[in-house]
């Protein structure tokens, strides 16, 4: 079987296309910008790359961003304080705070003190608690938001299928198998959730219609591991060092020899990874619009 390979590039670029005009009409018709502050803190590579990757989505997308670059050392305390700031500031819609946060930083604690409203990663728990409800009023972490979208836009067909997903942390595999659980159109599905303590892995992903991979292992899906016409979504992104070569990204499939037996598959770098900075910027959109709702909602007080 010859796979067909999905098209995260050119399927975000169409999303962002979208934001880019809701934006413009935001701004148009009702004079709101959307905002989005980006806090990092430390000097890891790759986070700086994502988020110099997010700002330059902003600026595409006409989304206001303000980026805050604190320092390796800084306290807990302090991280807390910008993020009270953040949540008091109405021109900041959505609050991003680049994952990982370096040691000795508690990572939870410094999620949960985004206002949900501004959750636009969708990690705190009150939005993890409405994914789980089916609530739609909350925001769905980004990454699996976009294989949800990858997955609508690419035609696959979700009710009643076996869906695998590889992984069970707060950032991927678990909002991505409550997403496959909702009722309704790209969901419906029956889901097994893995992870490194699961037993005989090849048994439960070779009865996998559509198979998940997010465990963070360069190329651990086998050919062996799935079957004929199975549809996959590669959500890792691993970094490979050579030797005296320039580092390469790998995800958590074994691209050539999965896609010989897939009917469709992405591909690592271009596949997931765009469409997680595209639902960023659709799910700031979607912060700044229920403000207005909200303010709508609320009646006048003149007088008071
Ligand atoms: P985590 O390390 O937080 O979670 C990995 C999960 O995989 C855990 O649940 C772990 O199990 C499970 N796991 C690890 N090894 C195995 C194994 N041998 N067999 C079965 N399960 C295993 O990673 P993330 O969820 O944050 O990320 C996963 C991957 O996705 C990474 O490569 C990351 O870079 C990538 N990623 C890509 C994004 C994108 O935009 N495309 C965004 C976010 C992440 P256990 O819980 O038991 O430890």
């Amino acid at each position: 079987m010859s796979a067909k390979i999905i098209d995260g590039k050119k399927i975000a670029a169409e999303v962002l296309a979208e934001v880019e005009r809701d934006v413009r009409r935001l701004k148009e018709e009702r004079g709101i910008q959307p905002g989005l502050a980006v806090v990092l803190v430390g000097e890891n590579p790759a986070s700086r790359v994502y988020v110099r990757n997010k700002t330059q989505a902003c600026e595409r997308a006409g989304i206001f961003s303000q980026q805050y670059n604190l320092p390796a050392g800084t306290s807990e305390a302090e991280v807390l304080e910008l993020i009270d700031t953040l949540n008091h500031q109405e021109n900041i819609h959505g609050i991003l705070i680049q994952s990982p946060l370096p040691e000795p930083l508690d990572e939870d604690s410094i999620f949960n003190a985004v206002d949900p409203r501004k959750d636009v990663d969708g990690f705190h728990p009150v939005n993890l608690g409405k994914l789980a409800l089916g609530d739609p009023t909350g925001f769905v972490a980004c990454t699996p938001a976009g294989v949800v979208e990858l997955l609508r836009r690419a035609g696959i067909e979700t009710a009643g299928k076996h869906v695998v997903v590889l992984g069970r942390s707060r950032i991927v595999g678990k909002p991505m198998a409550l997403l496959m659980l909702l009722k309704g159109k790209f969901a419906d599905a029956t889901v097994t959730i893995c992870h490194s303590k699961s037993r005989d892995l090849p048994r439960i992903t070779r009865q996998a219609d559509i198979l998940i991979a997010a465990i963070g292992r360069p190329r651990m899906v086998q050919a062996d591991m799935v079957k004929e016409g199975v549809v996959v979504i590669d959500v890792g992104i691993n970094r490979e060092e050579t030797a005296g070569e320039k580092s390469k990204l790998a995800g958590d499939v074994d691209f050539e020899a999965v896609a010989a037996k897939a009917s469709a598959i992405t591909p690592v770098p271009g596949g997931v990874g765009p469409m997680t900075i595209a639902m960023l910027m659709s799910n700031t959109l979607k912060a700044a619009r229920a403000l207005l709702k909200k303010s709508a909602a609320t009646p006048a007080r003149a007088g008071l």
